[in-house]
């Protein structure tokens, strides 16, 4: 079936139908809730409307280049009650999460990752190494860079503004020196939506850098990686797949991502994709419902009423 809007296409009683198929809303960050730079008007009304109707609503972003407390404040500006940090996942989250599943006692790490999403590390105790290097390089320093004293574990690889050329260089040592080092990557989209008609390169082809050079696979643990979906699940109590609404603006990392753990799907237009490119597209990969807004939700709670 098309995707249907959930104002215009649904009557009163199946937007009633509608509201009371879920219980639980998963939904993407930038893009529905906010914008990288820039607000969503009524997103913190939605959310607390949804919570009112009973709804448990959780988060989910594959950007980390955000602390906690960046979250925090961006859902207060929007005026959102009550949100907590465990309600919201994204990659330095998983991949922390991730390592522990390794169970590897003197774990050891060499991250690509931002800042916040190494602070991340330090709180949960975890033994990294990153390069920060903001002096001019010359061969004789780069060679300096690359010398390495202990192997790692697993290279770490995530969003991060900051990377350099001698980052991903080091990676690449680290990869080719120890054969079971694992090389786990959080955020690689291809395209980062920056603002309102400002799309940028994403980081995807700085991953390929390193495949490329160390023949090696990249364990994902973002949208829309299968692994998310069971830690999602599992993190969220999430028993009944079909009761859960995953709510994004990409086809791909989110109703795609969304299908495919088996939710119910919605794509909101306040984003990255437009609704041509949504019609556009494969039926498998078009979404159950759609709305221009997660703002549309304060419209149907009234409609219901
Ligand atoms: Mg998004």
């Amino acid at each position: 079936m098309a995707p249907r809007h959930i104002l215009h296409d649904l009557s009163v009683t199946e937007q009633r139908s509608f509201v009371d198929s879920f219980d639980t809303v998963i939904s993407d960050c930038d893009g529905v809730i906010w914008l990288l730079v820039g607000w969503i008007p009524g997103t913190g009304d939605a959310i607390n409307a949804l919570k009112n109707a009973g709804k448990c609503v959780k988060f989910v972003s594959n950007n980390s280049f955000r602390t906690g407390e960046q979250y925090m404040e961006k859902f207060e500006h929007i005026g959102a009650v009550n949100v907590q940090d465990d309600d919201i996942v994204h990659p330095a989250k998983s991949i922390v999460r991730y390592l522990s599943y390794m169970n590897q006692p003197e774990l050891r790490v060499y991250s690509l990752m931002s800042l916040e999403a190494n602070e991340m590390l330090r709180k949960h105790n975890i033994e990294y190494e990153s390069l920060q290097i903001k002096e001019h390089l010359t061969t004789a320093t780069l060679v300096n860079y690359l010398a390495i004293e202990r192997p790692v574990d697993a290279v770490l690889f995530d969003i991060n503004l900051d990377m350099s050329y001698v980052e991903l260089a080091k990676a690449i040592r680290h990869l080719q020196l120890n054969e079971n080092c694992k090389l786990i990557a959080g955020g690689s989209d291809i395209i980062m939506p920056l603002a309102e008609n400002l799309n940028v390169a994403g980081f995807y082809d700085f991953l390929q850098h390193i495949s490329r050079y160390t023949n090696r696979k990249a364990i994902f643990l973002g949208k829309p990686a299968p692994i998310l979906g069971d830690m999602l699940k599992e993190m969220f109590n999430i028993h009944t797949p079909q009761r859960c609404l995953f709510v994004g603006d990409m086809l791909v990392q989110d109703i795609q991502f969304g299908k495919m753990c088996g939710f119910q799907s919605l794509l909101v237009l306040s984003g990255s994709q437009t609704k041509d490119q949504m019609i556009a597209a494969s039926p498998e990969a078009q979404p159950d419902y759609y709305a221009d807004s997660l703002a549309d939700f304060i419209q149907l709670f009234k409609n219901i009423q």
